[in-house]
């Protein structure tokens, strides 16, 4: 037996069984990990703290840490980076490395994002949203489902197959990133680290389903500046919010086309309406009793896999001077936009590539069905790997309710499932091997 082979064990010699018992062990501790990471309240730039715990928690599995800070200069010149919106001092990204004896398997990157979204008015909460609650087989809080479940789920995965005395027999890597939530430049530094595997997966909270393609997504802040006069005689001013809206509505012709069903990506053939343009902020004014000068409106486009986001920034930006230029109700104000936050592009993966049929074996083990295959109508980390770090890339996830929304919750039945499902796949992609 060559060197590289010592202590290499089967999945079977194993027993998927024992893997299984293994994960049930652990349920409880899994849990408790989840609480204490949605206690921490780890909103975009407050991410410190709960990458503390990912570290703690990936020294606890016996892995190798690089904890590194994000170089915002070096990342610009990454393909993929997608501008700023805040510093990145004190937010780095957390990897565990876990290097096998001998690699006789295939390596594996398992990411998640620590970022959880704004909790939107907290009165709204049933409870409030960084104070963990279980009921009814959920545990609630912001981010329970995305993602912090999912990070949950590889953690324990891999506990659970060293509780067995057995480990990966080849390079495991689980990350644990800053700003998924409107860059993504958390990954994309992961990758332009030099981290790269076989396989990837990202455990975000869609429902036991196996992402095949995902789309583009473009943010922007659209700045619109009309004329202040006195609200005795309106006529005299240019009123930005109003324009603003009457610019809008040219961008969603934009909207309409790209979402026509002729000449729409097959992966998103049946879908009625992929690509979706949100308002999700908007500032402007200053009285009742002025007519406002400025409106700045902050936009999210999604658009086709395929197209390079800076041909769809710049048809947004054509679309608005277009809509200044000629249309009337616009004559006299000036329009302008920026971008920043995601500049995303989409992506696909074959739908028969031997990580997704690994994952869909141990799904079936689990659910005694195969597992339905997804094209997302928003943006993942996953883009990072597959388009950019040379590793392909999926999500695969707990069932979650209300995710970016009010009382989001995650079933706990469904992430100890996401997590037998990992501790399988892991088994099988990696091989296995005696930790001594
Ligand atoms: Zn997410």
């Amino acid at each position: 037996m060559p060197a590289s082979e010592k202590g290499v064990r089967s999945i079977e010699a194993v027993g998927r069984d024992a893997i299984l018992d293994a994960v049930a062990m652990l349920r409880e501790d899994g849990v408790r990990l989840l609480a204490d990471l949605v206690r921490i309240p780890s909103l975009l730039g407050q991410e410190g703290p709960a990458q503390d715990l990912m570290e703690r928690v990936f020294r606890d599995l016996g892995l190798e840490v690089d904890r590194f800070a994000i170089d915002e200069e070096a990342l610009k010149k990454q393909p993929g980076w997608s501008p700023s919106l805040i510093s990145y001092e004190g937010r780095e990204n957390v990897v565990g490395i876990h290097k096998p004896h001998g690699t006789s398997g295939r390596s594996l990157i398992l990411n998640g994002h620590i970022d959880v979204v704004p909790t939107g008015p907290e009165e709204l909460w049933s409870a409030p949203p960084f104070e963990p609650v279980v009921r009814d087989g959920r545990l609630y809080g912001r981010g329970a489902g995305d993602m912090k479940a999912g990070i949950v789920a590889y953690v324990m995965a891999f506990k659970a197959l060293k509780s067995l005395g057995v480990q990966p027999a080849a390079p495991v890597y689980l990350q644990s990133v800053v700003e998924e939530e409107c860059t993504g430049n958390g990954a994309l530094a992961c990758v332009a680290r030099g981290y790269k595997a076989d396989a990837a997966v990202i455990p975000e909270p869609f429902n036991h389903t196996l992402q095949i393609a995902q789309i583009g997504v473009i943010r922007c802040e659209l700045e619109v500046t009309g004329r202040p006069a006195h609200v005795l005689d309106t006529g005299a001013g240019l009123n930005a919010i109003e324009a603003a809206f009457q610019v809008l509505k040219h961008l969603k012709t934009l909207e309409s086309a790209w979402n026509h069903p002729d000449g729409r990506h097959p992966a998103y053939e049946h879908h009625h309406h992929p690509y979706n343009l949100n308002v999700g902020h908007i500032e402007g004014g200053e009285w009742a009793s002025s007519v406002p000068t400025r409106c700045r409106m902050e936009l999210r486009f999604g658009f086709p896999p395929g197209r390079a986001a800076f041909n769809v920034s710049a048809e947004i930006e054509r679309a608005v001077a277009e809509a200044a230029r000629t249309d009337p109700a616009l004559a006299g104000i000036t329009a302008r936009v920026i971008f920043r936050g995601f500049q995303a592009e989409g992506c696909t993966l074959d739908p028969e590539h031997p990580m997704l049929e690994a994952l869909d074996a141990a799904h079936r083990t689990i659910f005694g069905t195969p597992a339905p295959r997804l094209a997302q109508t928003c943006t993942t980390d996953a883009r990072n790997f597959i388009l950019y770090g040379d590793t392909p890339a999926t999500c695969y996830g707990p069932e979650a309710e209300r995710i970016h929304g009010i009382d989001e919750s995650v079933s706990l039945d469904s992430l100890a499932k996401v997590t037998a499902v990992l501790a399988l796949f892991m088994a099988d992609w990696c091989g296995l091997e005696e930790i001594s």
